[in-house]
């Protein structure tokens, strides 16, 4: 296979193999994110995809799942997305799933119809990144959409059959608007009622224009202890019907895994407890290093 600078994918694709479809993100403006900024976009051809599929199968004996990178790779038109799953089915007949990231254009984009066909053709799993439902923190970060588009595009990716794992990123309204970003974003999810839902705690690189409005005064980062109480404040506000949530993530101060809204007091309860002892979970990683 050949990969192509540094591949990214999400925690739950850690055993699946990764195919890059497209090379780097069709966006690339975002203000907190390093991922793809070496990387100029382009997608691959289709049979330097094949090739790859065509290694891997010789190269392993079992694939249960496979993961279409990079940043946003249901950029790709639906026929050639269609010929990969196509091909995916006739070299791995045992691959249970076959997952995606994808961001809110790329799906408003393709019909209902184009995305239950993906999906009878093996496209289980979607992951899009909603990052803050706030409008004013989403033009800060320069996503390039608004709340209702990610509303829209998560409704429209459920509503065909795929599983909606989407990403919130705790701490990305900094000081100045972490309340906001808390209950917008609880909004927001409520409306989109997704499968899973990921909150990752803001990691700053210094490669991004969010590390320079850092350095010049423009944004305040959250404490670990505010980080919490925001979290609280999320999932205070959170009311969705069967959610698996995860913030266990390396990035995050304290590690919380259940599903919503069985287990909301719980978690509630457990992060009541991290605030009042200022507790760290990093710091404890650290330590024990
Ligand atoms: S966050 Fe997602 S959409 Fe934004 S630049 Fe990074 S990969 Fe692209």
């Amino acid at each position: 296979m050949k990969y192509e600078g540094t591949v990214y994918r999400p925690p739950s694709e850690a055993r699946s193999l990764i195919i890059q479809v497209t090379i780097g993100c069709s966006h690339n403006k975002c203000t907190f994110c390093s991922m793809y900024k070496d990387k100029k976009f382009r997608i691959r051809k289709i049979d330097e995809v094949f090739e790859d599929l065509k290694t891997a199968r010789k190269a392993y004996k079992n694939v249960n799942r496979i993961f279409l990178a990079d940043g946003n790779a249901l950029v790709l038109k639906t026929e050639k997305l269609k010929q990969i799953l196509h091909k995916i089915n006739e070299l791995f007949p045992e691959c249970q799933r076959v997952g995606i990231y994808s961001a809110p254009k790329d799906i408003l984009r393709k019909s209902l119809e184009e995305l239950i066909e993906l999906h009878r053709l093996g496209l289980k799993i979607a992951y899009l990144g909603v990052e803050s439902g706030s409008p004013n923190i989403l033009n800060f970060i320069k996503k390039g959409v608004t709340p209702k588009d990610m509303i829209e595009a998560g409704k429209k990716i459920i509503a065909s059959g795929i599983k909606l794992s989407v990403t919130l990123i705790s701490g990305l309204g900094g000081r100045q608007n972490w309340k906001e970003h808390a209950i917008e974003s609880a909004k927001v999810i409520n409306e989109i009622d997704p499968h899973y839902l990921a909150l990752l705690t803001l990691l700053v690189h210094p490669n991004t224009e969010l590390y320079r409005q850092i350095q010049n005064g423009e944004f305040t980062l959250l404490t670990p202890n505010e980080v919490m109480l925001e979290t609280k404040e999320l999932i205070k506000n959170l009311n969705v019907t069967n959610c698996i949530f995860r913030s266990n993530h390396a990035s995050n101060y304290l590690p919380l895994a259940g599903t919503l809204p069985k287990d909301k007091n719980l978690l509630l309860k457990t992060l009541n407890n991290a605030v009042n002892e200022k507790y760290d979970y990093r710091d404890e990683l650290f330590r024990s290093l």
